[in-house]
């Protein structure tokens, strides 16, 4: 993999020192940056350092240590069930299976395949909004409709080894360089390989001299400016601005002379 070059330590970002701190941090970060986490858990885990202390804990207890992450109330709720169901049905010790991660409160097979992943080496590859864009992106999977689509067919291309480290690659990959609104194409070793690098070359190229005070829109073709456009879905799916006279695509924003085209991009739904 190329991206190995560039990204020389693909590991979590999330601070942890053991399965607990990592479980924890996990659960914290559905829906919060890395970052946010990383600045609440060292408090939270200097107030409630084991599995034990946070059980022993009630929500609110929880809730002061969190507030900034995203919803507190429920992650607060889920910590110290999950915490009370590792201390009474696992002897304390966070599961290293994917089904007993799953069995815990707040844990979803995302959160799961990465704990089990990073802290037990378990052969996994879970999909987040990085991985799901990416992997889209450069064409490695074609319209998937859901995260566990792209992990079965990621899965399919890779060798079971190289999972883990393929998922932090790529959601390295997604956060630092291929970011979701503006990725930085010029600075990514993966442009031959790109299918989205090719669509957004294939854009045509921006028109000079165009007059919005005679409409928002100039058609190419028919070389009529309106307003009101009327809205085609191509092949590939993607909604586009058409000539509300002609049904053309090659129509062009008269203010800043761009053309209207969008190429497909990929969100988590
Ligand atoms: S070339 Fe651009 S779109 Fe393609 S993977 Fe690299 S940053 Fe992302």
């Amino acid at each position: 993999m190329r991206l190995r070059q560039v990204i020389k330590r693909p590991q979590t970002e999330l601070r942890h020192e053991n399965p607990y701190q990592l479980l924890v941090a996990v659960m914290l970060s559905a829906q919060c940056t890395d970052a946010r986490v990383n600045q609440v858990t060292p408090a939270l885990f200097a107030a409630f350092p084991t599995v034990e202390a946070l059980a022993a804990a009630e929500p609110e207890d929880v809730l002061p240590y969190i507030r900034s992450v995203s919803y507190p109330n429920s992650k607060a709720r889920h910590l110290v069930a999950a915490a009370r169901r590792i201390r009474d049905e696992f002897g304390g010790a966070v599961p290293s299976s994917l089904k007993a991660l799953e069995s815990l409160p707040g844990v979803g097979p995302k959160t799961a395949r990465v704990v089990a992943s990073v802290a037990f080496g378990v052969a996994a590859l879970p999909v987040d909004t990085h991985v799901y864009r990416v992997a889209h992106r450069i064409g490695l999977v074609r319209r998937a409709r859901t995260p566990r689509e792209v992990e079965r067919r990621l899965k399919r291309q890779l060798p079971s080894h190289v999972w883990g480290e393929a998922h932090h690659l790529l959601i390295l990959h997604g956060r630092y360089t291929c970011t979701a609104r503006q990725p930085r194409c010029a600075q990514c070793v993966l442009t031959d390989l790109c299918d989205h690098y090719r669509r957004l070359q294939r854009l045509p190229a921006p028109l000079t001299g165009l007059d919005p005070r005679q409409g928002r829109y100039f058609c190419k073709r028919c070389r009529r400016y309106f307003d009101t456009p009327v809205y085609r879905t191509d092949r590939l799916e993607v909604e586009q601005v058409s000539c509300l006279n002609c049904g053309s695509l090659q129509v062009f924003d008269a203010k800043t002379g761009c053309s209207t085209r969008r190429v497909p991009d990929y969100r988590v739904r």
